[in-house]
């Protein structure tokens, strides 16, 4: 089954988003019971069961001031190439973000040693980070495509510890719960952040609380390149020309950087050009992630369906896909008001 195909299970073709309010749940395919519970408490944290998607919004105003979150990626290129477009819009509306890698990148991208590659990697993430307006860069280290020999309760506690330190309320991150993810930095890093997020609101780790408190992370937006629950659909029409730019200063590894310029040199030793990619370098840059990466080969440069072909299902210009966790509150308070 292709991965999207899971998006479609709750809207019907035909349906029209109106261009209005934060986000709003598009009822599944679904049966009265369905239909029933997405009208009562599912509204702000729809499930997968009952077949509703998000679509969520641009807000005017900063909604999220004071709120902070991580996104957390293995390799330098992971978040700009599947969430840019969220995270450029989260810190719009009032996000403080960070950023933590957890590999050393040393396996893969330009260099003509491994030293030349950990460094042209990290010269890379700073400046994604830097193009997503995040405010500050941790890299964890762990070494690229091994991070199976290492034990996740070490790479939990580091987590938990900067949960704890930057209060962090919401991770961005690959999907643990993802099927045929094949990358190892993947999935450990994946399995370590969701354990991580609400081991961080607990005692464990004693030590860290001379020095840190509890602080659990509450809502999760998780990608994925195979097939995920996806709840949550992110309109990022306002912020594509950001994630574009988020993915052409990658220029060590990944399908964006200086891809555009190197496509269109080397069609014009052929004698052809390609208008896509207009008259000079950094247009071909530009325009080939935004119109060959995140559309038309996204399928075969990203391992996902087109950000445009995802967005068209709901009626957007562009969105992002996810699996979305969001708080756990009590409907115990509600229940003794109406019958205590
Ligand atoms: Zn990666």
């Amino acid at each position: 089954m292709k991965r999207r195909h899971f998006i479609n299970a709750g809207i019907k073709a035909s349906t029209i988003i109106p261009a209005v309010g934060a986000s709003m749940v598009i009822p599944g395919n679904a049966n009265a019971e369905d239909k029933e519970a997405s009208a009562g408490n599912s509204m702000e944290r729809p499930t997968p069961e009952q077949g509703n998607i998000v679509i969520e919004k641009y807000t005017e105003g900063k909604p999220h001031a004071g709120k902070v979150f991580a996104a957390i990626q293995p390799h330098c290129d992971d978040i700009a190439i599947f969430a840019g477009g969220t995270v450029a819009k989260l810190i719009a509306e009032g996000y403080t973000g960070y950023m933590i890698r957890t590999s050393n990148d040393e396996a893969t991208g330009a260099g003509k040693n491994v030293g030349e590659q950990v460094l042209n990697n990290e010269l890379s993430n700073d400046a994604t980070a830097a193009a997503l307006g995040l405010r500050k860069v941790y890299n964890l280290g762990y070494r690229n495509h091994r991070m199976e020999e290492y034990n996740i309760q070490e790479i939990k506690g580091r987590l938990i510890f900067l949960f704890r330190l930057l209060k962090v309320d919401t991770v961005i991150c690959y999907d643990p719960w993802s099927q045929y993810e094949e990358n190892p930095d993947h999935y450990v890093t994946a399995k370590a952040v969701e354990a991580a997020c609400w081991q961080a609101g607990s005692h464990d780790y004693p030590e860290q609380l001379e020095v840190v408190k509890p602080h659990s992370v509450k809502e999760k937006f998780y990608f994925a390149r195979g097939p995920q629950i996806v709840n949550r659909v992110v309109d990022t029409s306002r912020f594509i020309d950001k994630k574009v730019e988020s993915n052409v200063v990658i220029t060590s590894q990944g399908p964006g950087g200086h891809a555009g310029s190197a496509l269109r040199k080397s069609l014009a030793a052929q004698g052809k050009t390609l208008p896509i990619l207009g008259n000079n370098d950094a247009t071909a840059d530009f325009n080939y992630v935004k119109h060959l990466m995140l559309d038309i080969d996204s399928q075969h440069l990203r391992g996902v369906p087109s950000d445009k072909e995802t967005g068209k299902k709901y009626g957007l210009e562009w969105a992002e896909a996810f699996h979305y966790i969001g708080p756990n509150t009590s409907l115990l308070p509600e229940y003794i008001k109406k019958n205590s």
